[in-house]
């Protein structure tokens, strides 16, 4: 388990957690991302970035402010 609760999240953004669609892992991604998110297990792509939003391709589990 990633000790994620250590990282302080910026007022602006926020921490999504997503499971991939292909694998069902659970992944802890940023809602504004900037770069593309791939699956850490099985490298599929969770989070496509476009013009300031980020398209989230997997299903949202949970959300952090
Ligand atoms: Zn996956």
């Amino acid at each position: 388990m990633v000790e994620w609760n250590k990282l302080i999240p910026r007022p602006e953004t926020k921490f999504l957690s997503v499971k991939c669609p292909k694998c069902e892992n659970e992944q802890i991604i940023f809602s504004s991302s900037a770069t593309l998110v791939y699956c850490n297990k099985c490298g599929e792509l969770l989070v496509e970035p476009s013009g300031g939003k980020s398209i989230i391709k997997g299903e949202i589990v949970g959300e952090f402010e």
